[in-house]
């Protein structure tokens, strides 16, 4: 201490002179890790901090759900309005065909009809042609000329039994009749006052060749009235057949089969002739339908509409201007439009069956598509935050695989320039061992880990003899090389536990962590001697060899400046009681002698 070295002076004075340089660079911010491979992580709170305020909104959540609404958008709704437009051209040519087939019974029911009624016509025309029929009639004419009433009686006679011949062959007739021009019964089946069933009908206007159907009060008729006339074309009278029409009517009723659809047959006073929904045999009723209504104007069509009983129906409707009807057909809405039905629940099915599919491989699609660039994003904000250890797996080999390689390539060599400016930012140009900076903050955190374990930790400043007079002999370069030198021998001689730094000048600083006073001597006095035997000699100049001063936490101080200037004391002894040796800021416990 007596001899006033500079680096003793420079030791002594580091608590001082350094304390503004430590506060500017509290330990947070200094540069990370060491050549000693501990990982430092003085980087990322900085920069968590700073990508803290500005952080990136999630983009595979709002990539996830417009892939999505695109899958859906491109392949769902026009997928569903095509459906849909196929659906409603569908229902257009289902009901058409509904209506067309309702239509055509209707049709086949109208045909049946007139030729049922035709053959009526033809049979009255062949009994009318019989000889009887038209002799009677003459000898009737002959007698009401000649003044005589009741005449030619035999003939009558004849045509009676004819009539009755007739009828009995033809089941459905009620009644034949022959009337003369006056409408005179010449002869009848019914006897000579008629069955009555003639009576109530209105008689027959000339023009309407043919049959009518009529009703009174009880079961419809059909009335044939065919002339009768002379050999010289003179009207003689006419023959009436009036005719049950149970026969048509079973027809009809089979060709409509009752329990699927109603057929009417009305006559144009609106009363019903024939209604398929009634028993066999009970007297039709006056019937209001829509349809029936329609049909009774003279419309021609189908028209759908809620019957008498509220029943939603589909009805076919015409009016048969010969025979002077209305017919209609209907059948519920419910039975006719039972395909239309389950083509709507199938198209229901499949929309929603569809919907659930599209939906699933869309979500399924957007998922696989950005579940690389989350990981890509999130890779992106772990190295905004500064942990340059981030590596993104690239799982496909598209685009994105090749950015994730891209990426990854760039966080690799972002790590290795972040790691080699670590390590020039602590170490020492010339050695290459750490710097004072480095030491000091590495002294701190060892003191601090020691104080909170319990344990011992050691200081050693270490200061080349005599270094001046060998710079001045040999040069400032051979004094360089000679501290690379040192380096190295002080490198071999110290643990690997232990940190080595290079103070200043050509002076070290050696930390030995978990290292008690008398191991830290033994350590300090087997480098001396290494260093002794392996410094090289050189002519003319000193052999140089190497003080140092020993302090040990937490005998010989609390704090890193405490010990530091502890040590430093303990150098300048040995300086002064002849260099080359260790000196120790106060002898070993008892307790170490005994350890
Ligand atoms: P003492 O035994 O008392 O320590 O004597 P000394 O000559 O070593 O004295 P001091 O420690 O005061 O001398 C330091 C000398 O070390 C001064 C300078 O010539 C030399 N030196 C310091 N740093 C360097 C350096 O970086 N390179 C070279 N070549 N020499 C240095
Ligand atoms: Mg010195
Ligand atoms: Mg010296």
């Amino acid at each position: 201490m007596s001899n006033g070295s500079p680096t003793g002076a420079g030791g002594v004075r580091e608590s001082r002179s350094e304390r503004p340089a430590a506060a500017s660079t509290p330990p947070g911010e200094a540069p990370g890790a060491g050549p000693d491979g501990g990982r430092d992580t003085a980087f990322a709170p900085a920069a968590v901090e700073g990508a803290g305020g500005e952080r990136l909104a999630r983009p595979g959540a709002s990539v996830a759900r417009k892939l999505l609404a695109l899958v859906i958008g491109s392949a769902l709704v026009p997928a569903l309005l095509v459906g849909l437009v196929s659906y409603l051209t569908a229902r257009e040519i289902l009901v058409d065909k509904i209506h067309g087939a309702l239509d055509a019974r209707l049709a086949a029911c109208e045909e049946h009809l007139d030729l049922s009624l035709a053959r009526r016509v033809e049979d009255a025309e062949i009994f009318a042609n019989a000889f009887i029929v038209g002799a009677t009639l003459d000898a009737s004419r002959r007698a009401a000329l000649a003044g005589l009433p009741e005449a030619a009686d035999s003939t009558r006679q004849q045509l009676r039994s004819y009539l009755d011949e007739v009828a009995g062959r033809y089941r459905l007739y009620r009644e034949l009749a022959v009337v003369d021009v006056d409408g005179r019964t010449i002869a009848s089946t019914a006897g000579a006052a008629g069955g009555g069933w003639r009576d109530r009908l209105a008689p027959t206007p000339e023009s309407r060749k043919g049959v009518t159907l009529e009703t009174g009060d009880g079961e419809p008729l059909a009335v044939v009235r065919q002339a009768v006339n002379a050999g010289d074309g003179e009207r003689l009278g006419s023959l009436i057949a009036v005719g049950g029409l149970e026969d048509i009517w079973q027809r009809l009723r089979a060709e409509v089969q009752p329990e699927r659809a109603r057929l009417l047959v009305v006559a144009a006073t609106g009363q019903a002739l024939f209604d398929s929904a009634r028993e066999e045999g009970a007297p039709p009723r006056a019937v209001g339908s829509e349809g029936v209504r329609r049909a009774l104007v003279g419309m021609q069509g189908v028209a759908e509409y809620r019957d008498a009983g509220g029943v939603e129906v589909v009805a076919s409707f015409r009016y048969s201007r010969l025979h002077q009807l209305g017919l209609v057909i209907e059948q519920p809405a419910g039975e006719a439009f039972v395909a239309l039905t389950r083509m709507r629940q199938a198209v229901v099915w499949i929309s929603v069956l569809a919907t659930l599919l599209v939906t699933a491989i869309g979500a399924f699609l957007a998922l696989n598509l950005t579940r690389p660039i989350d990981a890509l994003s999130e890779g992106a904000r772990l190295v905004a935050a500064g942990d340059l250890s981030t590596e993104v797996p690239a799982t496909t080999g598209d685009q994105i695989g090749d950015l994730t390689r891209t990426f990854n390539r760039m966080v690799r060599t972002l790590r290795e320039s972040r790691e080699t400016l670590e390590n020039l930012s602590v170490t020492d140009d010339l050695t290459g061992l750490y710097n004072r900076r480095y030491m000091r903050r590495r002294l701190d955190e060892e003191l601090a880990r020691a104080r909170r374990a319990g344990q011992a930790l050691s200081i050693l400043i270490l200061d080349l003899d005599e270094f001046k007079a060998f710079n001045d002999l040999l040069g400032h370069l051979q004094g360089d090389l000679f501290l690379r030198r040192t380096a190295e021998i002080l490198k071999a001689g110290f643990r690997p536990s232990d940190v080595l730094s290079r103070w200043g000048g050509e002076e070290f600083v050696a930390m030995l962590p978990e290292t008690g006073k008398r191991e830290a001597a033994r350590v300090a006095e087997r480098v001396r001697a290494a260093f002794e035997a392996r410094s090289p000699v050189a002519d003319l100049a000193p052999r140089v060899t190497i003080s140092a001063g020993l302090a040990t936490y937490p005998d010989d101080g609390e704090t890193r400046e405490e010990l530091l200037l502890n040590a430093d004391v303990a150098l300048y002894r040995a300086k002064d009681l002849g260099r080359n040796r260790i000196e120790m800021s106060s002898l070993p416990r008892a307790e170490e002698d005994e350890g």
